[in-house]
């Protein structure tokens, strides 16, 4: 079911699928959303500082009746943060923007290379773990160097990674290292923010199965093993995307998506991204 879960290395158990809210306006847009997700069966809301809607997706929290620990909440600290202090200090903020008294879920969302803060910063998260104020820590964006260096420098080793991933874009080589970690690969843009709905070989595999490309999508992304959080606005489609739990691809099929991989990135190499 969508509530069904993957152990993260510390036993914390994190939902296969959540929603994603990157570009939902604060206010009603955000609130109607996380509320949508929460009453169709979404127990994860995935959020960041700078999407400037964590207020918003309290109020729903606050609002619905599902009791608090059966939720699984993110949110990341942004580039602005970085550092030991800062990051503590931007933790707060997050919180108490989301009424929240503990988080699930806190990631680093970019490394920021031009500041090599990063593993300062996992400082941080690591006392935040320590102190019981947040159930799983993590990064965002983060690749095999980037996570040798946090590696090498840490007491944990995050739980989770967040990355862009789609069938466009399969990060094997990321995806290997992350599993002989431990760290569980989670996906962001899983939908190719709408960029794939018209590849043939999905479209083909979604009629075979009576589901739709975005379905087809999701289905693949549970089925390697990585956690997913599509962004969708629409009820319906709110919906749709997390009725994914009553079919399996093939193996055959599998195969055919994973041959859609290109290494193609949609967005910044986290190498080059560096805004502040
Ligand atoms: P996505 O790949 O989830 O695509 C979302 C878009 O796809 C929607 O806006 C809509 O246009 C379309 N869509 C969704 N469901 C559909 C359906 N069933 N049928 C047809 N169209 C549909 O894009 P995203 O929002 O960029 O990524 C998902 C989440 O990942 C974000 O909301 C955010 O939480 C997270 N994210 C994180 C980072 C990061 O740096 N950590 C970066 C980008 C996104």
């Amino acid at each position: 079911s969508m509530q069904s879960t993957t152990t993260l290395h510390n036993g914390v158990k994190m939902p296969w699928l959540g929603l994603g809210v990157f570009k939902v306006e604060d206010g009603a847009e955000v609130v109607n959303s996380v509320k949508t997700a929460l009453e169709v069966g979404y127990r994860s809301i995935d959020t960041a500082a700078i999407y400037g809607n964590e207020e918003g997706v309290g109020k729903a929290i606050a609002e619905s009746t599902v009791p608090r620990e059966e939720l699984f909440i993110t949110t990341k600290v942004w580039n602005s943060n970085h550092g030991f202090e800062a990051t503590l200090a931007a933790f707060d903020v997050s919180l108490e923007k989301l009424g929240l008294d503990y988080l699930d879920l806190y990631l680093i969302h970019w490394p920021l290379p031009s500041q090599g803060k990063f593993v300062e910063t996992w400082k941080a998260l690591e006392k935040l773990y320590k102190d019981g104020r947040v159930r799983a820590i993590g990064v965002s964006n983060f690749k095999v160097h980037h996570l040798e260096e946090v590696i090498a420098n840490c007491e944990i080793i995050p739980m989770v990674n967040q990355v862009e991933y789609h069938p466009r874009f399969n990060q094997r080589e990321l995806h290997d290292f992350c599993k002989r970690h431990g760290i569980q690969l989670e996906a962001w843009s899983p939908l190719m923010q709408g960029g794939l709905f018209e590849e043939p070989a999905l479209v083909e595999i979604a009629k075979k199965y009576n589901k739709s490309t975005a379905q087809i999508i999701i289905r693949w992304d549970l089925q390697t093993g990585v956690v997913t959080i599509p962004k969708s606005v629409k009820p319906h489609r709110i919906g749709e995307n997390a009725d994914v739990f009553d079919f399996e691809l093939s193996q055959e099929d599998m195969d055919i998506i994973n041959a859609l991989n290109q290494d193609q990135r949609m967005f910044a190499d986290p190498d080059d991204f560096n805004r502040v």
